[in-house]
């Protein structure tokens, strides 16, 4: 199978929220199963589940293609995030807005990474802000101190999109 038909058929998959076949399509289009597939299949299922509200989104509705969007970055290598444009060549955004697919992307990969974080046994983070001068206050406030994991701030933040850069937080272990 081409890996432009795999990716189709793949996004079909997430659209039925069926991951497992996602996974399999993926997995027969490259070379197999891939030792990264539990987080993947963690992650996709943090941006697919219907009752994930991130508070970056400010209280509007995550349309269901958003959250599939988001997922298929997700299964086809999260690298390819950096540039939105290459993206389009194999995610069909329909009419959704690229910002809020990254926005989702960001916000079920930081979840998962909490689970993952607790799986491992880890219990405290820190939060890692980009460390620029344009990082917006509501990351810098957040940004170099210890939280538990469950007092860990949910991110990406909330930041005004048309006054700040967007968030580049990320939450990195500490024990
Ligand atoms: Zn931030």
């Amino acid at each position: 199978m081409k890996t432009k038909e795999a990716q189709i058929k793949a996004f079909g998959a997430l659209e039925a929220a069926d991951i497992e076949a996602a996974l399999a399509i993926k997995a027969a289009s490259t070379d197999g199963a891939s030792c990264f597939d539990d987080t993947t299949r963690s992650r996709m299922e943090a941006m697919l589940d219907l009752t994930f509200q991130p508070k970056a989104f400010s209280g509007a509705a995550i349309s269901p293609s958003i959250r599939i969007c988001a997922a298929a970055l997700e299964l086809w290598g999260a690298s390819r995030i950096k540039d939105i444009e290459g993206a389009r060549r194999f995610i069909d955004f329909g009419g959704c807005d690229p910002e809020d697919v990254m926005l989702m992307w960001s916000a079920g990969t930081e979840r998962a990474r909490l689970h993952e974080f607790a799986a491992a046994g880890i219990t405290k983070v820190e939060v890692c802000a980009s460390g620029c001068d344009d990082d917006a206050e509501a990351c810098r406030a957040d940004a170099d101190k210890v939280y538990r994991l469950e007092n860990a701030p949910e991110l990406p933040h909330l930041v005004d999109p048309d006054e700040e850069m967007p968030c580049r937080c990320i939450l990195i272990s500490k024990s």
